[in-house]
């Protein structure tokens, strides 16, 4: 089954063939429920609903309560004044009641509640002046159309310009094309959850009939939400017996290199270190791919491991590269390198997207011929037009921002090169299942020595004055200060604006001490002001979240952000972590603007009260839900629909189990529940999962 089966068409068909979707409310729907398929329109889920089940006569109804009613029209009271309502008085047995419309238009007010007679209404009934009446109600229809209107109705999440009354209808529609599967599941497991089957579940998901229907763990929820992490899961275990399957090469450990940098090393590196890099000489040494990730919280020294993994590949004679995600970093690695490097006498090349014309020819050819042994550089060294030699070893930083299938085709550049992965950001368990479930992992938990904790106070935005004398006093005995400005999402001109006013303001008191940075600098410029800031020239750096990655200076021992709330938490410790690389004692303050929220002062006394990545990066999970912690977003890469990390954990052990079982057992998806699987993993386009089954 290499086709998409076909009993997954109705579900693939663009939403535009519902009732009421036109093209403009296609546009917005789409971009509501992140697709254009039906199947993205049956995932998005209700959060809230109406009864209208309550069917009283006028005289029962209580106030503010939604009732659905039958009444016969007995009298049209059109306003005598725009500024006025326009009225119906309405009657059944037991009494009667108005209905009140405002700036409505009278002929649509006489054609849908024509005199004399009866017609069915919903919405909630309101007590005024000792009189029962209903303002602009929900519903109007037929005695035919009771059954319809009498029920509960689901409330989605709502974007401008679309009702719920569209986004039910559609809804409707759509469910009506849905199927019974061939069912995928383990019945076993099935019988233990009571979970329902697909079409049950998703019938469901769109009918809540009590608050615990919409609970995200209810069974149907429970259910759809597995089948999301299960595809996940055996798409990642796939991956990863493909790659295991490529044979690698095998890299005898250096020796000659590694004692040249290490014998210069100023330190001795730590536990940690020295694990990790004794995992990945194994790792290359064996003739299995390497795929690694090595995991350490900012200042970890995950530098050092990288450029030793590097001497692996070199010292046999292949190439190696370091992928970083920006020029800075890209720049800043070969300066961490520089000396390493020359030690060994290993021939570099930095090669970025400000290199071009003649200067990247040379590059390009020094890099085809072999005469580059380390390439160090952002994207451009991996574009089309660029030839390695003999790449063994491609490294890549920062991989958040990478996703599963970039790091697939990088390989592409070396056959059979060994994959290094470096990140800083500490990724929960759950994140590593779902992004990273096909790497192996070597952990720096271990801080080089006589680092001192970061001390972090909270300070209102009110006492920035004195924070700013106290500053003086530090600058004074020959502290560094990083100073960050407010992240405005929506626009990166308010950033710059904001931290140039705060430029402004801190060069006046500190004149000749102070630089800036930001996003819209040209990479020169900022580079020339970091280097500064980095030999001494500038006390202080005010700068928008450029600072983010990169930068290492261990004489900056302050780091002020400002509107920290607004921060996101593990963005607040990358930025923590520039300080507290040196032996002195450092500061952090977080500047923030009251009020503040529940979730914002949660937020804050952690940063406040641990440095530990691990613990900051589940708390974020936590407060954030499954968000986008990674940066997923922009690689695309497990944005669950349906599942929700924060609240889905269990299920994601489950299904890691599961997944891996079933691979095991049935590598090629060709047992009769691998089959069916083939149709989950269709469902979730999972497609490139499927390119590695062999036919069969
Ligand atoms: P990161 O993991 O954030 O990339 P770096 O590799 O930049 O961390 O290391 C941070 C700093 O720690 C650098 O100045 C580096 O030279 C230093 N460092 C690395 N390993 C050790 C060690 N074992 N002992 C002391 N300092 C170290
Ligand atoms: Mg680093």
């Amino acid at each position: 089954m290499k086709q998409r089966p076909f009993i997954l068409d109705p579900l693939f068909r663009s939403i535009n063939i519902l009732p009421g979707i036109g093209p403009s409310s296609q546009k917005r729907i789409e971009k509501l429920i992140g697709g254009g398929k039906i199947l993205d329109l049956l995932f998005h889920a209700p959060v809230d609903f109406i009864d209208r089940r309550f069917t009283p006569q006028i005289a029962d109804a209580p106030n503010n309560r939604i009732a659905t009613l039958q009444i016969k029209v007995e009298k049209h009271i059109p306003n005598s004044r725009k500024s006025l309502p326009y009225r119906v008085k309405v009657i059944d047995d037991s009494g009667s009641m108005d209905l009140v419309f405002f700036h409505a238009k009278s002929p649509w007010i006489e054609k849908s509640l024509p005199l004399g007679e009866t017609r069915i209404i919903s919405g909630k009934v309101e007590y005024f002046h000792g009189k029962a009446q209903m303002v602009h109600p929900d519903f109007i229809g037929s005695v035919e159309e009771k059954a319809d209107i009498q029920t509960i109705e689901p409330i989605y999440p709502l974007t401008q310009g679309i009702t719920n009354k569209v986004l039910r209808k559609a809804m409707l529609s759509a469910l009506k094309l849905t199927s019974a599967f061939p069912e995928w599941l383990d019945t076993a497991h099935l019988t233990k959850t009571k979970w329902p089957d697909w079409k049950t579940a998703i019938h469901k998901l769109h009918n809540p009939e009590s608050e615990k229907d919409l609970d995200l763990l209810a069974a149907q929820r429970s259910r759809l939400a597995y089948d999301e992490l299960l595809a996940n899961q055996i798409t990642i275990a796939l991956i990863r017996r493909n790659q295991i399957m490529v044979s690698g090469r095998s890299f005898k450990p250096s020796v000659n290199l590694h004692n040249l940098i290490v014998k210069n090393l100023p330190f001795e590196l730590t536990g940690a270190q020295k694990r990790s890099l004794k995992e990945i000489n194994e790792d290359m040494a064996s003739n299995r791919r390497m795929l690694r990730l090595l995991q350490g919280d900012v200042g970890s020294g995950k530098t050092i491991v990288a450029c030793l993994a590097a001497m692996n590949a070199i010292e046999n004679g292949a190439q190696a590269a370091i992928l970083a995600p920006t020029e800075i970093l890209a720049r800043q690695h070969a300066e961490s390198m520089r000396e390493w490097l020359q030690a060994a006498s290993v021939r570099y090349v930095i090669l970025t997207g400000r290199d071009k014309g003649k200067k990247r020819e040379t590059l390009v050819s020094q890099i085809k011929n072999g005469a580059a042994q380390l390439i160090i550089g952002t994207h451009a060294i991996f574009q089309d037009d660029i030839k390695y030699h003999d790449l063994g070893l491609a490294i890549i930083d920062e991989q958040h921002r990478f996703g599963v299938h970039q790091r697939m085709s990088l390989s592409g550049k070396g056959e059979k090169a060994d994959i290094l992965v470096m990140t800083a950001t500490p990724i929960p368990r759950t994140l590593s299942l779902t992004n990273y479930g096909d790497l192996e992992i070597s952990k720096l938990d271990e801080k080089p020595p006589g680092r001192k904790p970061v001390e972090t106070l909270l300070i209102p935005k009110e006492k920035i004055e004195d924070l700013i004398s106290g500053l003086k006093r530090k600058i004074d005995e020959g502290n560094r200060v990083y100073w960050v400005c407010p992240l405005v999402e929506e626009s990166e001109v308010m950033d710059i604006e904001a931290a140039e006013e705060r430029y402004d303001v801190l060069k006046s008191i500190f004149p000749n001490r102070t630089g800036l940075v930001h996003g819209r600098m040209k990479a020169e410029e900022k580079e020339a002001v970091m280097q500064k800031f980095s030999n001494g020239d500038l006390d202080i750096l005010v700068a928008t979240t450029v600072i983010e990655v990169g930068v290492n200076v261990p004489e900056a021992t302050i780091m002020v952000i400002e509107h920290a709330e607004r921060f996101g938490l593990s963005q607040l410790h990358q930025l923590r972590g520039r300080v507290g690389r040196g032996a002195d004692q450092s500061y952090c303050f977080l500047l923030y603007a009251g009020p503040l929220g529940e979730t914002a002062k949660e937020r804050l006394s952690i940063m406040r009260d641990t440095e530990d990545g691990f613990i900051i990066a589940e708390k974020d999970l936590e407060l954030r839900g499954s968000g986008d912690i990674l940066g997923t977003k922009q690689s695309g890469e497990a944005h669950f629909k349906i599942a929700d990390l924060a609240v889905h954990r269990d299920l994601l052990a489950t299904a890691h189990n599961d997944a891996r079982l079933l691979i095991e057992k049935d590598p090629n998806l060709t047992s009769e529940r691998g089959e069916k699987i083939k149709t989950l993993l269709y469902m979730f386009e999972r497609d490139q999962a499927i390119k590695y089954l062999k036919s069969g």
